[in-house]
């Protein structure tokens, strides 16, 4: 990815900016990320959260993750967008939904989590790490 990537929901009232280039990129096919979008995994990439820029309103949804975490999924009340997530585990990352780019083809996964929960019409690039 770029050193410096933007993006928002799908109405516009919530933007950000990352400062730097992200830290790492994965897809992670745990049952929650399922739920939040709706679809058969969440696709995502760490920014440094000290050094990024978010604009608007986001609402919070706070949930436990399966190791233990707090969980904050971030989207947006008014057009729903799921956006962001943080974990209580790496407070230093804000991971933001690779959709939610200006230019989603940036997104380059690294690798795939929670892959004992993924679902069999979910086929992601077998090439990809398993971790
Ligand atoms: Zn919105
Ligand atoms: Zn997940």
């Amino acid at each position: 990815m770029e050193n410096r990537v933007t993006g928002g929901c799908a109405c516009g009232a919530i933007r950000y900016t990352t400062a730097e280039k992200p830290e790492f990129s994965i897809i992670c096919q745990c049952r929650q990320c399922q739920r939040i979008t709706g679809a058969g995994h969440a696709a995502s990439f760490a920014a440094l959260a000290n050094v990024t820029e978010l604009t608007g309103n986001v609402t919070y949804y706070a949930q436990k993750s399966d190791s233990g975490n707090s969980v904050q999924c971030g989207f947006c009340g008014t057009c729903g967008s799921p956006i962001l997530k943080k974990t209580s585990g790496m407070p230093q990352f804000i991971f933001f939904h690779a959709a939610t780019l200006d230019d989603p083809s940036l997104f380059k996964p690294e690798m795939v989590v929670y892959s004992d929960t993924a679902q069999p019409w979910d086929h992601v690039d077998p090439a990809i790490e398993r971790r």
